[in-house]
């Protein structure tokens, strides 16, 4: 089997084609420019790639209502030209096969629970912190959508009490996107995350902002697995930290061994690791085309 993944990232588009196992046979990566440089590109990689069946997992917020006249669209993103873009119309102009189309973040909770760190479940979180701050959800199995889908990331936390950061989300200022992203890193401390040391006060904020957002998401969603992706949690230290402070949060209140007693099983990488975004997009194909096959068989 032949499904074409895209993981269409506000910095960089990275294109594969993959097989039913989760597979990753082929890949390429280039950032991405002016929308109809960028799609010309993905349409040039799959021209002769004979893929059955094509999956999407996008920046956004997107439109994912099937019956809307912008189904398939990136809506409103400040990122330059990118407004108002029908990325799934654009491929579906140029190849006749299903396609699967939700946030780079639901994808990858959908990969996770497919082939990652969330086999056998069908509830989990996943987190990306890198550029942005996005948040996924997978529940009975099914990607959450609703009036629009999940924007964990804009979510506002309480403030750590030592930190006097104004934040940086261009709607909300200090929500944990504005206060927790790489480039809020980076702009509060005047470095790079990649280039702060391991023990340096950074992480101890960075770690209290993610604790904070995952504390919320356990009470509200009870999910059965939190997943932490995206290049911030290139920093290992965090993970501890993260543990830590979410048990302390909840203060025994949901009083569950995975928790009390496993949390370094209930906070964890992306057992996809970097392939996390590509795997999602991937699993996504393979969904719609299972869609498109069982309603062939009922017609
Ligand atoms: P994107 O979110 O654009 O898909 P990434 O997940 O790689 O890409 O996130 C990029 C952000 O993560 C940048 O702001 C960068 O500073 C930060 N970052 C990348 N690597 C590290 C690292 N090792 N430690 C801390 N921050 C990092
Ligand atoms: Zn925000």
């Amino acid at each position: 089997m032949r499904i074409g993944a895209i993981e269409a990232g506000g910095t960089k588009f990275v294109c594969g084609v993959g097989n039913e196992h989760g597979q990753i046979e082929d890949r390429i990566s280039f950032p991405t420019e002016h929308p109809e440089t960028t799609l010309a590109k993905v349409i040039d990689y799959f021209r002769h790639k004979d893929v059955e069946a094509m999956g999407i997992g996008s920046f956004g917020p997107i439109d994912l209502q099937p019956d809307s006249p912008t189904y398939g669209y990136i809506t409103t993103t400040p990122k330059p030209g990118w407004e108002s873009c029908n990325v799934v119309g654009t491929l579906k102009r140029e190849f006749s096969v299903p396609f699967g189309w939700d946030t780079d973040v639901n994808a990858a909770a959908l990969g996770e629970v497919t082939w990652g760190a969330a086999q056998r479940l069908d509830n989990c979180v996943y987190y990306t912190i890198g550029t942005g701050v996005g948040v996924g959800l997978v529940a009975g199995g099914q990607r959450v959508h609703g009036l629009l889908h999940p924007e964990g990331g804009h979510i506002r936390t309480r403030r750590h009490p030592d930190d006097h950061f104004a934040g940086l989300c261009p709607y909300h200022g200090d929500c944990l996107e504005g206060m927790a992203a790489g480039p809020a890193i980076e702009a509060r401390w005047k470095i790079p995350g990649s280039e702060l040391p391991a023990d340096h006060p950074a992480w101890e904020i960075e770690s209290f902002y993610i604790a904070e957002s995952i504390t919320t998401a356990i009470l509200l969603h009870s999910p059965q697995r939190i997943i932490l992706g995206g290049g911030v949690m290139q920093q290992d230290q965090l993970f501890p930290m993260i543990r830590e402070r979410v048990v302390r949060n909840l203060n025994g209140y949901v009083n569950v061994a995975a928790i009390t007693q496993h949390i370094d099983q209930y906070i964890v990488q992306p057992g996809l690791g970097q392939h996390a975004g590509l795997c999602g997009s991937l699993a996504l194909g393979l969904e719609a085309l299972k869609h498109a096959t069982e309603a062939s068989h009922a017609s």
